[in-house]
């Protein structure tokens, strides 16, 4: 290839969304990726802000083919609580469903649409080396990775899609902010679990030691706990014995779990929240996991990944690559945008963490109990729909709504309730 091409490193949902954007508008892409993807991988439930991406890039009916449809989300309290939330409520906003999908089969689709695109993928192990004071290119691809992709030029653009590996930011030594909690999640998928939720529902249940996720796939059942670092010990030593002990003593789980059986192996991750202290530099920058990722419990990874190639693609495709200082002013903005989607899907996080919205639900319903009538009604389907609009990726980082949100929790709740509805730890 004689042309030098924007390089993006690793083909999870952010790079491949990418080298699909870029394929398409004829600008040549070159995808590393190592390969070293396991047989499962969380990231199962997308949040309805994904959809028009799927859309975007053509492939929504593939996905559907592989997927389970998801109308909602319901979270279960410890303390016979239940929240149930339907995305119909976003209705003239965003579309009113979501999928749960087969990790590396939905990784697979953007893949072979980037590929059909005209794409070209790599199948190794790709690293950087700074090249500091270079005002055009901070960072090159090593001599190995030029020769695995017969290049014969460093590439215009490099693109840091590699997830938690942060190739760029470990290359140049990037600090990064980190959050307090040290949970850890183990998950596997099991086959006959019970289901007694509408079908496709994700379901989150709050435990005294952290909480667990249902994912309703097509044919099996997505289970996994995050548990507390100082209630681990206390369910085993290992993943495996962990997950076994909870959906047998565990009694929000046990009742639906009689029959479940195990099919896959255990998988573990750790690291919850991250955010690189810079996400571009010249000639570079970092999107998705890369760049940074915020607690997975409403489910906004994957959607943050491809909303990021979405922002970069468009950087490029309207400022073009060779003018380094207005591909610098776009990045920068670029990344404002995703620092304040991490800001902002953090803030709503934490209040499903802290116990605030928990308090906040029953706060609604008992305004609801004492004063029935229009206007209660009105007030109580409007905070729904705007809480399900910023759950759903459509209003997240609307400062409206956080601003709605914050002061009507102040306004409505006790904060000593709140912390008997929290996730131990917050
Ligand atoms: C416990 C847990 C549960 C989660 N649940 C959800 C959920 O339900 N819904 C959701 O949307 N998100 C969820 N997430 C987050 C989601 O998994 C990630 O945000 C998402 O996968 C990020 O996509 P990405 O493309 O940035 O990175 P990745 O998906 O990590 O892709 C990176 C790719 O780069 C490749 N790579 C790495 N190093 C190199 C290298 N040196 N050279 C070449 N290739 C390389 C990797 O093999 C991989 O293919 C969860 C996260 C955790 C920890």
């Amino acid at each position: 290839m004689s042309f030098p091409p924007v390089v993006i490193l690793g083909a999870g949902p952010a790079g491949s969304t990418l080298a699909a954007l870029l394929a398409e508008q004829n600008i040549p892409v070159v995808v590393f990726d190592d390969e070293k993807r396991p047989d499962l991988l969380v990231g199962e439930s997308l949040v309805p802000a994904v959809i028009p991406i799927l859309r975007t890039l053509g492939i929504e009916d593939r996905v559907a083919a592989i997927s389970r449809y998801k109308p909602g989300t319901s979270f279960i309290h410890r303390e016979e609580l239940e929240m149930h939330f339907n995305f119909r409520s976003v209705e003239g906003l965003l579309p009113t469903y979501a999928y749960n999908v087969p990790r590396p089969q939905f990784d697979d689709l953007i893949r072979e649409r980037a590929r059909e695109l005209g794409a070209r993928f790599v199948m190794c192990r790709a690293s950087l080396k700074a090249k500091p004071g270079d005002e055009n290119h901070e960072l090159v691809l090593d001599d190995a990775c030029l020769a695995a992709a017969g290049l014969n030029a460093q590439p215009v653009f490099i693109v840091d899609a590699a997830g938690r590996a942060r190739i760029s930011a470990r290359t140049l030594g990037i600090a990064a902010k980190t959050g307090s909690r040290r949970d850890q999640a183990h998950f596997a998928h099991y086959e006959n679990f019970d289901h007694p939720f509408p079908e496709g529902q994700v379901v989150i249940t709050y435990h005294e030691f952290g909480w667990s996720w249902r994912i309703p796939l097509a044919d099996r059942m997505s289970f996994g706990v995050v548990i507390c670092a100082d209630q681990a010990e206390r369910w085993g030593t290992s993943g495996k014995e962990r997950l076994a002990r909870i959906l047998a003593e565990e009694p929000r789980l046990a009742s639906t779990s009689k029959l479940a059986r195990r099919v896959t192996e255990v998988f573990t991750y750790s690291n919850y929240q991250l955010i690189s202290e810079r996400g571009h530099g010249p000639g570079w920058v970092a999107i998705g996991d890369a760049f940074g990722f915020v607690d997975p419990m409403l489910s906004p990874g994957v959607f943050l990944a491809m909303e990021a190639a979405v922002s970069v693609a468009e950087v490029v495709i309207r400022g073009g690559l060779h003018g380094a200082a207005s591909l610098g002013r776009g990045l920068e903005k670029q990344e404002r945008d995703m620092r304040e989607w991490i800001t902002a899907w953090k803030e709503l996080i934490d209040y499903f963490y802290d116990g605030r919205i928990a308090n906040f639900y029953i706060a609604g319903n008992e305004m609801m109990r004492k004063h029935p009538g229009i206007i209660s009604n009105f007030m109580q389907r409007n905070i729904e729909r705007r809480l399900a609009s910023m759950a759903s990726g459509g209003t997240t980082r609307s400062t409206w709504n956080r601003h709605f949100l914050t002061h009507s929790i102040k306004w409505l709740t006790t904060p000593s309730h709140s912390a008997k509805y929290a996730v131990p730890g917050s």
